[in-house]
């Protein structure tokens, strides 16, 4: 079978000079190989072999490429050996083995993050908890297992492959759930978690971000609270965000993709989205909620005297973590979305104003009592949830290079969600040369209480 794999002189970081590190970073090149890998076979009790339909590609798989400017803490949690990336994945159960309830032909989404249990060790202190996303394991190997995740263990392989092992308590049915809204599962999974870890005091929230996750986060939020005003910020002169090429500067591209993108996002749930420099973005804001802009000494970026209630930041990079904490009113909550890294932020802020800054990361189970995966399922499964353009482009495996690329350029270059399609898709986008067709979302039929059989037919 064919696999996507990084290997681990590939996945080490790139030293740089770290008084450089708070530059640009340049888009990420494609250091993987596709390579002919044996098909796995699942071995011990409740492992099943799953072949993807449409496996997405996220800002933690392009970090994984591109590797930290500096060594990041979180390496010591991370498997240095040979990878097969990929965690957001819906497809089908191929090969069941002694399992309790996952059979061949069960078309399943997977909730990819490995536990004590998985592994064959003995649950730790945040799996007893229900906290399995947590597990204090991470880092070590079992008899049956290693590794943290589906995409980041050397023995499950991930979903940029066309089969890799998996276990069946982390499968979720995807009935009633057509492969684009699937292969979001993980990821809106991930965007409820983070709106969850907010505990509502104020009527005003802020998005930071235009990609996928910002896009979730927005359609979880409006679901969550109907009355609450969502803002989204896009700080379009952040050093941080990839570069655009050559079809960027033709006049008027980014403009027009901006405009007609903005109105996705308030067809999500935002009831605005701006596009500025951070020092427009507090402005705006300050209008907004009619705070002042007080200017500290130094002709740093100004504070408000008043401000939002929440930020999620999705972006976690210097400039929007240093927005986001400006844009808080006293006693607000800074939720960090994305992989944030090892950065400067003002903590004279979060001490004199006594602000909450928290983690979101993943998934597992949640304070109603109820896991995050079950939520999601339950929305994926309604029309009404308005997720259907979030997936832009689709390529096969062996298009990598061009995958990886539209990925890394992200909005700006029109490319939200990125996903390999692989042998189960049951709805393949032709592709022609490098580029693959940006998908007309419209004419896509949702795959209605589907069964293993039609899409096996279609694949076929
Ligand atoms: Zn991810
Ligand atoms: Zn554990």
């Amino acid at each position: 079978m064919k696999a996507l794999v990084i290997g681990p002189a590939l996945a080490q970081p790139k030293r740089s000079n770290p008084l450089r590190r708070n530059r640009a970073q340049p888009a990420p090149q494609p250091s993987l190989q596709l390579r002919e890998l044996p098909t796995p076979e699942p071995h011990g009790l409740g492992w099943v072999l799953m072949r993807p339909a449409l496996a997405g590609i996220c800002r933690t798989d392009l970090n994984m490429l591109r590797g930290d400017p500096v060594p990041s803490v979180l390496s010591a949690y991370e498997t240095r050996g040979e990878l097969v990336p990929g965690h957001e994945i819906v497809g089908v159960v191929e090969k069941a083995g002694r399992t309790r309830w996952a059979r061949e032909g069960h078309r399943v989404m997977v909730e990819p993050t490995l536990r004590c249990a998985h592994k064959g060790l003995p649950e730790c202190g945040r799996c007893r908890a229900g906290e399995t996303h947590l597990c204090e394991n991470a880092d070590r190997s079992g008899a049956l297992c290693s590794g943290s995740s589906i995409g980041a263990s050397e023995r499950t392989g991930g979903g940029w492959s066309d089969g890799f092992l998996v276990h069946e308590d982390m499968l979720v049915p995807a009935d009633g759930i057509s492969d684009q809204r699937g292969v979001l599962a993980e990821p809106a999974a991930s965007t409820l978690h983070a709106a969850l870890r907010w505990t509502r005091g104020g009527d005003r929230a802020v998005v930071i971000g235009c990609g996928a996750l910002s896009r979730l986060l927005v359609a979880t939020l409006r679901r969550l609270h109907a009355d609450l005003d969502i803002t989204v910020l896009y700080d379009a002169r952040s050093p941080y965000r990839p570069r655009l090429g050559r079809r960027a500067r033709r006049p008027g591209y980014v403009s027009a993709l901006h405009d007609a993108d903005f109105a996705a996002i308030r067809a999500i749930g935002a009831a605005r989205v701006w596009r500025g420099s951070s020092e427009q973005l507090l402005q705006q804001v300050a209008d907004l909620v009619n705070a002042r802009m007080l200017r500290p000494d130094g002709g740093a970026l100004p504070v408000l005297d008043r401000g939002v209630d929440v930020v999620f930041d999705c972006r976690a990079n210097p400039a929007s973590t240093e927005l986001g904490l400006r844009l808080l009113r006293a006693g607000g909550t800074l939720v960090l979305c994305g992989r944030s890294s090892r950065h400067d932020a003002d903590w004279s802020l979060v001490w004199a104003r006594e602000l909450t800054v928290c983690g979101a990361a993943l998934y597992g189970r949640e304070p109603t009592g109820r896991r995050t995966f079950a939520v999601v399922r339950e929305w994926l499964t309604d029309p009404a949830f308005p997720i259907d353009g979030i997936v832009t482009h689709r390529f096969p495996l062996d298009e990598y290079a061009a995958a990886i690329g539209t990925a890394a350029a992200g909005v700006g270059a029109g490319a939200v969600k990125v996903v390999f399609h692989g042998p189960m898709a049951a709805l393949q986008t032709r592709v022609e040369g490098t580029v693959a067709e940006r998908d007309s979302n419209a004419e896509l039929p949702v795959l209605l209480q589907s069964t293993a059989a039609r899409v096996r037919s279609r694949a076929r």
